[in-house]
């Protein structure tokens, strides 16, 4: 039996309640709600009070309401603390805890709720679904993760095999390195040895053409002088047989010294000692100067020579040599030229390739064949066109002068036609700048 104390109205108490409270008849009429339900739900009195009680009810509710709740309260006289989502006037759902119970007022059965708002447990619910869901998802990305590091470790595995593989491979590959490192120290060891033999024997073979040269040159000199001695009368009266004779003894001992001198010469240049005093020469000065060692034999052959070499056209050489080359060419064109025959030096800047000079000294003399015109520039090589122009010669003057030419970075080539002429084209650099000729 409620009762009233001083000024406390229970009937206002119940109507701001801190839950929600309603009642309804068993035909579903809802007789009572208070204010706390209807701001719970945004709803007027009068759209709650008189009206169904399943018109606050969501869907899901109704059908529980109808096939659960409503049986129960009927049956046991009270429900408790179940829950339940009601439908606020704006649409939303509102989660509750229901405790209901059945009540006879004035005569009229009654079922009373109260309603406790859940929002927080809600929350907590939903943050705790959600966790659950996260944690299944991340399960799940850990179990992914987990195959990926197992398949990378089978990888790794694989490629630690691989590797393995390699390092020994490449071990055996370092093995066989070691093994041609000293097979290669071995073969540098024998070339620096046979470089020394053949240093050696390059040098006795210097000292040898000295000690030979020296050896034959004296006696040579010797038979020269006492043959003239005898052609002079020295030794008593010789006969025009005995002249002749003696002439033949003067030319075969000048030839024999020529060809030592000539063989001395090759074998300097071929042992590389020789040295090259390159300068810049006036050309003209070169060619006047060798020109007068040939003038007696021109004479003699009634040859003419004609020279043209533009003034101050140089050339960078060692002098010596260039004008034993020149010397040599002309030697070689009178001797090789019919008396009365023409020969001819000119000079020009080579055409096309900068720094260079063409020395041509060209005659109408016998000529070379085609396939001999290598050949005249190896040592004692001489093409037998007439005899007597062979026995002059030693074969050595041409080979002699290419490898002077090219000792100077330049070159000599010739050209030539069977019984029409030869030229010779002796080619020098301009300055020490030029680009040897090959
Ligand atoms: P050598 O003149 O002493 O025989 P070279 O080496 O100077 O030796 O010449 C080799 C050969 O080349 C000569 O024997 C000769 O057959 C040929 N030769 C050289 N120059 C001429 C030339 N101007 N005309 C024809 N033949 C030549």
């Amino acid at each position: 039996m409620a009762t009233t104390t001083g000024s406390l109205d229970p009937e206002a108490m119940l109507d701001t309640a801190p839950c929600g409270y309603l009642a309804f008849a068993d035909d579903g009429t809802v007789r009572y709600a208070n204010t706390t339900i209807c701001r719970m739900l945004g709803r007027s009195r009068e759209d709650v009070v008189g009206k169904h009680v399943e018109r606050i009810m969501t869907v899901g509710t109704k059908i529980f309401y109808q096939t659960h709740l409503f049986p129960l309260l009927k049956m046991s006289g009270h429900a408790d603390e179940i829950f339940l989502l009601l439908a606020a006037a704006s649409g939303d759902e509102v989660a509750v805890l229901l405790s209901a119970a059945r009540q006879e007022r004035g005569g009229d059965i009654l079922n009373e709720c109260v309603f406790m708002p859940v929002r927080e447990r809600r929350k907590f619910e939903e943050a705790l679904l959600q966790a659950k869901a996260e944690a299944e998802r991340t399960a799940k990305e850990l179990r992914a993760a987990n195959r990926l590091l197992e398949e990378q470790a089978v990888e790794l595995e694989m490629s630690q095999e691989q590797l393995s593989e390699q390092a020994a491979a490449l071990e055996e590959q370092q093995q066989d390195l070691v093994m041609m490192n000293q097979e290669l120290v071995k073969s540098s060891a024998e070339l620096a040895r046979l470089t020394e033999v053949a240093n050696e024997a390059n040098r006795a073979k210097s000292a040898f053409l000295a000690a030979m040269s020296h050896e034959l040159r004296t006696p040579l000199n010797a038979i020269g002088g006492y043959a003239q001695l005898l052609e002079m009368g020295v030794h008593g009266p010789v006969t025009e047989g005995q002249v002749d004779a003696l002439h033949k003894v003067t030319r075969s001992q000048r030839h024999l010294l020529r060809l030592i001198n000539e063989i001395l010469n090759l074998a300097r240049i071929e042992s590389g000692t020789l040295n090259y005093r390159m300068q810049m020469h006036p050309l003209n000065d070169v060619v006047l100067a060798v020109i007068p060692m040939v003038e007696p034999q021109l004479h003699q052959r009634e040859q003419r020579l004609e020279v043209s070499v533009p003034a101050g056209l140089e050339v960078y050489a060692d002098r010596e040599k260039l004008e034993q080359i020149i010397l040599n060419l002309l030697g070689n064109s009178v001797k090789f030229t019919p008396e009365r025959g023409e020969i001819r030096l000119s000079a020009a800047p080579a055409s096309g390739s900068g720094g260079l000079v063409e020395i041509q000294i060209s005659d109408t003399g016998i000529g070379i064949p085609a396939d001999r015109l290598q050949a005249i520039f190896e040592p004692f090589i001489q093409v037998e066109v007439t005899p007597s122009a062979r026995s002059e010669g030693t074969g050595l003057g041409l080979s002699i002068s290419r490898d002077l030419a090219r000792g100077m970075g330049g070159d000599l080539v010739a050209h030539s036609e069977l019984g029409v002429g030869s030229t010779f084209v002796l080619t020098l650099r301009s300055s020490e700048n030029s680009k040897p000729v090959s």
